[in-house]
């Protein structure tokens, strides 16, 4: 059993447009609302030239500031920046993504009055920090320790960057927890079928705003278990709002004859309104689209009928529906075999996505009585209060077993991937295997690893590669290399070598170092996210100082207008009172920041005006 924490330990859906916070206390999963009560916080940045803003300010920021407002970073968590998918996002944003260094895709905004580049997972940092003050706040203490979720289809460099992104929030991320596996624990203690005795086959269908993800489970007796699990990384919301926003623009450029896609204020506007439109169709067969001066002063007045939205997307939401029959052929479960199916993720709102699922099931109704957006924050909070010994005793009992999403290996003679852990592998687990020299008297080997399902390893993808140097030299064939694959519960791979006829064991881990962060890089964001928090409290503190002298200014200028000051104090007093609150107010108006002090220093000068007024007109 895990040791009792005394601070809770939160449960964090890191989503790629909203991220929710869950905690379990008096014996329930608690979704915590946020400063503006909102269960849901957009997962969005905006820079400023004195501040930065996370969440719903920032997600107001985003017509105002469109190249400094940054949205949907998990796309480029762990991404190199020649990916495809990130040359295809760039494209569409409205804020400027740049090559860093190893290929890494780095956010260039302006703050502070300087050019700032932001690494995903610095930009994740923020979100996550959001996310553990909003539960500070909820719960009036200060928490560490947290399960965050990522995709069931996140590779290991996207999952190593997620746990970076939480190690810069200053968080303990206790662990990365798949979040179809997450919506299942939601499931099964919503529904009560977690300790059932009658084993339960769940479909978990999570369509979010930036990916797709679906798992199979089986549920009895308080265990959890993964049977297979697909999806798509780059697949969800954001798509379907791609699509639509696509559609405009060129609906515009036929009408107008003018490119606005070159303009990031107006895509920006344009896709706010289609995102709105997608929302409303859901709902209603049409919607209007109306956004005036949207370019060069041209107003654009355009309808959408949901038909029209469902063809521009229908190859997407087919695309959902071939993942689900992999996911079940993958597990060798026939659909018949499938007893529920839980929706989670906003896009599943979408009245086509649900019909097609419907059908490719049969007509089986769809579980809806978890709320899609909460599912996966819910499962967090779950595993959370597990791992750090705070859940009752349902909870503690609780097992989860998870799969690893794609097929790790090592390249071999040839170019071909020799696969080491086979995808839907249960996990941890460690597997090793024999592999020999190919040249005669060879010194050294280069082991390099691959993930995916394709034989050639070109066709995979190259997660690192490192040199075992000093090996016993002897004829090709001879001498034996063991290659060992370790996955952890975070699913984060380790790998080694050894090579055992010398007797003297080389060992090497590998450790993961391309196109991701590295140690020293960690620890410098780590203090830069310490310094941003500052700067945004001594911010905080300002503004409140400001705000207090400006209501000191006005509440003084109220007074003056009181019958009795005005009969009992005399006028020159007056005035010159009058003339003090003026100063101020005018001094407000065209006021850069100052020091706290300054502020307090002014409202020190009119709360002793204001005592004297009121002690003369006594
Ligand atoms: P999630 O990442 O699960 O929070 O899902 C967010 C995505 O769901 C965004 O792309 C939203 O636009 C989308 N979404 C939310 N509500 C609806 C709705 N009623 N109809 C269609 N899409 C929606």
């Amino acid at each position: 059993m895990a040791e009792r924490s005394t601070t809770p330990a939160i449960g964090i859906d890191l989503g790629t447009t909203y991220s929710c916070v869950a905690v379990w206390r008096h014996d329930r999963v608690e979704i915590i609302p946020n400063d503006q009560g909102n269960r849901t916080t957009p997962s969005c940045v905006a820079f400023k030239e004195t501040d930065r803003f996370v969440g719903d300010a920032a997600k107001n920021e985003a017509t105002r500031n469109p190249t400094n407002t940054v949205f949907a970073v998990k796309r480029l968590m762990g991404r190199r920046f020649s990916d495809v998918s990130v040359q295809s996002d760039m494209r569409l944003w409205s804020f400027k993504v740049i090559e860093g260094d190893g290929d890494r895709p780095n956010i260039l905004v302006d703050y502070q009055g300087k050019q700032k580049q932001f690494a995903a997972e610095e930009i994740s940092a923020m979100i996550l920090t959001k996310m553990k003050e909003v539960a500070e706040a909820f719960l009036g203490c200060t928490i560490k320790n947290a399960v965050v979720t990522v995709p069931a289809y996140f590779n290991d460099a996207q999952r190593q960057a997620t746990k970076d992104a939480g190690l810069i929030a200053g968080l303990n991320v206790m662990r990365i927890m798949d979040e179809p596996t997450a919506a299942a624990v939601a499931y099964g203690f919503d529904s009560n079928d977690v300790n059932s005795a009658v084993k339960k086959n769940v479909l978990t269908f999570d369509l979010g705003g930036g990916t797709f993800d679906v798992s199979l489970l089986s549920i009895s007796n308080g265990v959890i278990e993964v049977k297979a699990t697909a999806g798509d990384t780059h697949l969800g919301g954001e798509d379907f709002d791609n699509r639509l926003l696509n559609h405009f623009v060129e609906e515009f450029r036929r009408n107008q004859r003018k490119d606005i896609s070159n303009n990031p204020r107006a895509l920006r506007r344009l896709r706010t309104a289609c995102e709105q439109a997608k929302r409303i169709l859901s709902t209603t067969p049409e919607t209007a689209v109306h956004l005036d001066c949207l370019y060069e002063g041209i107003d654009f007045y355009s309808t959408i009928t949901r038909a029209r939205f469902e063809e521009l997307n229908i190859d997407l939401f087919k695309k959902c529906i071939e993942t689900v029959k992999r996911c079940h052929e993958d597990a060798s479960i026939d659909k018949s075999n499938i007893d529920v199916i839980v929706l989670v993720g906003g896009s599943t709102r979408i009245p086509k996505v649900q019909q097609l699922l419907k059908d490719y099931f049969g007509g089986k109704d769809l579980y809806r009585s978890i709320h899609p957006d909460e599912a996966v924050a819910y499962g967090a909070a779950v595993q959370a209060a597990k791992l750090s010994g705070q859940g009752n005793e349902e909870i503690n009992s609780l097992v989860l077993i998870d799969v690893t999403p794609l097929s790790l290996g090592v390249q071999v003679l040839g170019g071909i991937t020799s696969v080491i852990i086979p995808r839907n592998t249960p996990i941890p687990v460690q597997k090793e295997k024999v592999f020999h020299t190919v040249d005669d008297y060879q010194s050294e080997v280069w082991i390099k690893i691959y993930e995916g399902e394709r034989v050639r390893c070109e066709d995979n993808n190259l997660l690192g590669q490192f040199l075992l140097s000093g090996i016993h030299p002897a004829p090709r064939g001879e001498t034996k290399i063991i290659k060992s694959f370790k996955i952890d519960s975070n699913g984060i791979l380790h790998v080694s070598a050894e090579e055992p006829i010398s007797g003297e064991k080389k060992q090497i881990t590998l450790i993961n170092r391309e196109g991701r962060l590295s140690k020293e890089e960690i620890d410098r964001m780590v203090q830069e996210a310490e310094r941003y928090r500052i700067e945004d409290d001594q911010f905080k503190k300002k503004v409140l100082a400001k705000n207090s002298l400006e209501d000191e200014a006005y509440s003084l200028r109220r007074l003056m207008k009181d019958e009795k000051v005005i009969s009992k104090v005399p006028s020159g007093y007056l005035e010159y009172t009058a003339g003090a609150v003026d100063k101020v107010i005018n001094w407000l108006k065209h006021d850069v920041p100052k020091d706290v002090y300054v502020y307090n220093s002014k409202k020190k000068e009119l709360q002793e005006m204001c005592s004297k007024l009121s002690e003369m007109s006594l």
